[in-house]
């Protein structure tokens, strides 16, 4: 299918968390992966700091959990504070127990983030090549040609695939003439990485409300440093913006007096999607795809998840162990996703930061009380760490799905139930039972060549929604693919066959 004057099997534009991810994804899968990014050194901003519980699974899958735990800070208490008095301050540390073996949010600057993936792929011989830059590229049915600047030379890359990670204002994006649809708000953000002053007593991450505006308070890096985000008043954006411009509304909403401002910058938001997500052997990830406001820091993990959901794809093609069908769900599966992100952000965004009266009345009364609420019952805890940890993502809908069975439906995500995420460490496809496989399953799977894995059912089997003996045909990426109730494996030898073109006998 392939020919063999191709230098690497993916080229990756932009080592941006997306970028790494995707290279590391691909190299953990065999796939010969190049790097690239026009820059002469890593990113020194910190930027996005919240990593969610989903992209941590996808780390465990890629065996670095651990180490960006480790280097993170998990928030332990939520706090909301108005100009009159504390709202709730409610512990955290493990709202989502039981859903996932990560049940927190973890707070890491992008740039110790990047740093800790950038290692780990030189730990597997792939190095980032800097100051390289994509001009363009042209494409035929089998193979990308793309044109880089490498100082003043120009390089020309044969490559099957080209991932385009090069963040909003991609190169890529732009060299397949995609529309990049949405808007921008009048607002601008702030974001400052403080010295945490020695009277500061809070360990967790903290929302300060007034009637006109917001601060938002999170631990960063162990050496006593805060993170705060707000937005900048009206009168200042004519202007170059210090941190002294925004002084006065952090005193206001925080009574933080900072003596200490280790980087300060100020961005406009966007919310856009990209009109497609691919086009031939050309993709785009990350930013490049999607932006949108940062209201429940999303942004940086979308990107990661777009990176886990097209790798395994683009391996399975390169393998020959599946037809290039399969790379079509990459859009059908991340764009709807993008799109609701997109539009969740904007609804949170915009009344945060309305300035007429509905908007006071939201963040002085309702907001507060609402989270005051969230806290106060597991129940819609639980909903809520749901709903931002991204373990919510489901593609119901992707040709890649058939099938349910109690709770369950083909294309959730694989419920976490204490030992079953060890098999998606290897990022291959395998079929788990809960209970006992019936005896036509074995010999239907070693046709397709495909693992089995076995659990003792449970009750926690059960309260996860899974039918005792069933089958359930499980993505590299760790969602369920296929639910075989009567698990027999029939329906999903079909679904390896028809959809995937699986070569029999060849290991998926
Ligand atoms: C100030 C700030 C604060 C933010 N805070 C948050 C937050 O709290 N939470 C959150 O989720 N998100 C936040 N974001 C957004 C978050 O940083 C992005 O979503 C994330 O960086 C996206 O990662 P990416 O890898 O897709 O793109 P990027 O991180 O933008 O990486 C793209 C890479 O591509 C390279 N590149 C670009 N063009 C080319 C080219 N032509 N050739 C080669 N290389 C190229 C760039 O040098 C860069 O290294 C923030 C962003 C900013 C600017």
């Amino acid at each position: 299918m392939f020919n063999m004057e191709i230098q690497t099997q993916v080229l990756i534009v932009g080592a941006g968390p997306t970028g790494l991810v995707a290279a590391l994804a691909l190299t953990k899968i065999g796939v010969s992966v190049r790097i690239i990014d026009q820059n002469e050194n890593a990113g020194t901003a910190s930027r996005a700091i919240i990593i969610h519980a989903h992209t941590l699974e996808h780390y465990l899958q890629l065996g670095i959990s651990q180490q960006i735990i480790n280097a993170g800070i998990k928030v332990e208490t939520a706090t909301v504070i108005t100009e009159d008095h504390t709202i709730i301050n409610a512990n955290i540390g493990d709202f989502g127990k039981g859903l996932s073996p990560f049940p927190f949010l973890l707070t890491l600057p992008q740039d110790d983030h990047e740093k800790l993936l950038i290692a780990e792929l030189a730990s597997k011989n792939i190095f980032v090549e800097r100051n390289t830059e994509f001009l363009s590229a042209t494409q035929n049915e089998n193979s990308v040609t793309a044109i880089l600047r490498k100082g003043p030379h120009t390089e020309y890359v044969e490559t099957h695939f080209l991932c385009g990670c090069d963040g909003a204002h991609s190169a890529v994006r732009k060299a397949l003439n995609l529309d990049f649809k949405g808007g921008s708000y009048s607002q601008i953000f702030y974001v400052a990485d403080v010295g945490k002053p020695s009277d500061y007593t809070q360990t967790g991450f903290t929302m300060a409300i007034s009637a006109t505006d917001f601060t938002l308070v999170f631990p960063v890096r162990s050496s006593n440093t805060l993170r705060l985000i707000g937005i900048v008043p009206s009168e200042y954006h004519d202007k170059q913006i210090s941190f002294n411009d925004v002084n006065e509304s952090v005193i206001k909403n925080t009574k933080l007096k900072i003596d200490n401002v280790n980087w300060f910058s100020s961005y406009h938001v966007h919310h856009r999607v990209a009109e497609k997500f691919s086009q031939g052997n050309m993709f785009l990830l990350g930013d490049a795809a999607h932006i949108h406001s940062p209201a429940g820091g999303q942004g940086m993990n979308t990107g990661i998840g777009d990176a886990m959901n097209l790798a395994w794809k683009l391996a399975n093609v390169l393998n020959n162990n599946a037809t290039k069908n399969l790379l079509i769900t990459y859009e059908s599966e991340r764009r709807p996703f993008a799109n609701k992100l997109v539009a969740t952000t904007d609804r949170a965004f915009t009344l945060m930061t309305d300035t007429t009266w509905i908007g006071n009345l939201w963040r002085k009364y309702i907001f507060p009380n609402l989270i005051k609420f969230v806290f106060s019952y597991t129940y819609f805890s639980k909903l809520f760490f749901k709903f931002i940890s991204q373990i919510e993502i489901n593609y119901r809908k992707s040709e890649l799905s058939s099938g349910s069975v109690a709770k369950l439906k083909g294309g959730d995500r694989l419920p976490w139930t204490g030992n079953n995420y060890e098999p998606l460490t290897s990022l291959k496809w395998h079929v788990q039972v809960y209970g006992k496989p019936k005896l036509q399953l074995t010999p239907t799977l070693n046709e397709c060549s495909i693992s089995l894995y076995e659990f003792p059912w449970t009750e926690q089997h059960e309260q996860n929604g899974f039918k005792r003996n069933s089958a359930y045909l499980i993505r590299p990426d760790g969602y369920i693919s296929v639910i075989d109730e009567n698990g027999k494996g029939e329906p999903i030898k079909e679904m390896l066959i028809d959809i995937l073109s699986l070569n029999m006998g060849q290991p998926a």
